[in-house]
């Protein structure tokens, strides 16, 4: 059996490493972690079978109320659960057709002749995609909670998995809701919506952009404007990239910009770059152009190349730890 800290590390690496296009994944793993807690005689170091069809019903009822018509405007409208602007999930979407009949609350659905054919819609829609990709790290099958055995009618915990679930409930269904916020309103077609909302965390945590922009163009001179992860030539669109994520160290030091193509930074996304990178990270913007960035770019950014150096350190020394993948160029990860 694996340690607590095992299933921490895995369940943030599942945040960052999975691809999260639309927010049945949320779903999913706040789902799991219900059951866990719901479910009689769980024992610490036991397996747990859930059914798909108890997954299914708990999917359905995270999802009934995000249904309705958000909005306080004279025409209230849903919100998106995927990237895709044209076209609503399926649960979303069943849950919306019978809620237009006037069927408004769940405890009632249960009762209704609606409720066989909307339970099946999610039972498929969990099939169909969370189910078996909600372990996909960094395009890679890794088996942390669940085997994958498609034949089944059941997913089983792993020994040891709803006891973590029970343990850490508050903190998983905490960082599920988080993300699974953070990805409504991320969605472009989501933003006239959510209004001013949209900009709250921004507000409260943001960064001033400005230092990414008085960063640009000296980034442009020392790295010949090509591009820092795959060396093209760069355009118009060449973005500055936070070589340690953002999402992981969310200050900026002006160390830690680098400038890359749109395919790149869209790529690496929230991933820490290979070794390979880093070690060309720290021959140019520490060693050869440290105190030419601090020169640069002091007044509008902070500026201490050990800092950044002690924070990559950091970053990396945990990626080591819990087994994450590194993120090498567009097609390519590498172990930490
Ligand atoms: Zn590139």
């Amino acid at each position: 059996m694996n340690s607590a800290i095992d299933f921490i590390n895995y369940v943030q690496r599942m945040l960052v490493e999975g691809d999260f296009s639309a927010t049945y994944k949320y779903a999913l793993l706040h789902a799991i972690a219900d059951v866990c807690v719901e479910s009689p005689n769980v024992t610490v170091n036991g397996k747990l079978p859930i059914s798909l069809d108890l997954l299914a019903d708990k999917m359905l009822r995270l999802y009934w109320n995000q249904a309705r018509p958000f909005g306080g405007a004279a025409q209230p409208q849903q919100l998106h659960q995927n990237s895709n602007s044209k076209k609503q999930i399926k649960i979303i979407s069943a849950v919306q057709s019978i809620q237009a009949t006037g069927l408004y609350n769940i405890n009632q659905l249960y009762k209704s002749p609606h409720y066989k054919a909307v339970h099946k819609v999610a039972k498929d829609a969990l099939k169909e995609g969370p189910l078996w990709r909600l372990q996909i790290l960094a395009k890679q099958e890794e088996c942390f909670l669940y085997p994958h055995d498609k034949g089944q009618q059941h997913i089983e915990l792993k020994a040891g998995v709803a006891g973590y679930f029970r343990e850490f409930y508050h903190l998983i269904t905490y960082l599920a809701r988080a993300a699974w916020i953070d990805k409504i309103i991320s969605f472009k077609h989501n933003q006239y919506l959510v209004g001013a909302q949209a900009n709250l965390p921004e507000f409260l945590f943001g960064q001033d952009r400005k230092a990414l922009a008085y960063a640009k163009p000296l980034l442009q001179e020392l790295q010949k404007n090509t591009c820092f992860y795959c060396g093209k030539t760069l355009n118009e669109h060449a973005e500055v990239d936070h070589f340690i994520p953002f999402a992981k160290y969310t200050f900026d030091l002006g160390h830690n910009f680098v400038l890359a193509d749109r395919g790149c930074n869209n790529s690496k996304r929230d991933y820490l770059a290979s070794y390979e990178n880093k070690y060309k990270w720290e021959q140019t913007n520490l060693a050869h152009h440290g105190q030419l960035i601090t020169e640069q770019l002091a007044s509008y950014v902070e500026c201490d190349a050990d800092k950044s150096l002690a924070v990559a350190d950091w970053a990396y020394q945990i990626a080591h730890n819990s087994a994450a993948n590194l993120w090498q160029n567009k097609s390519e990860f590498r172990p930490a």
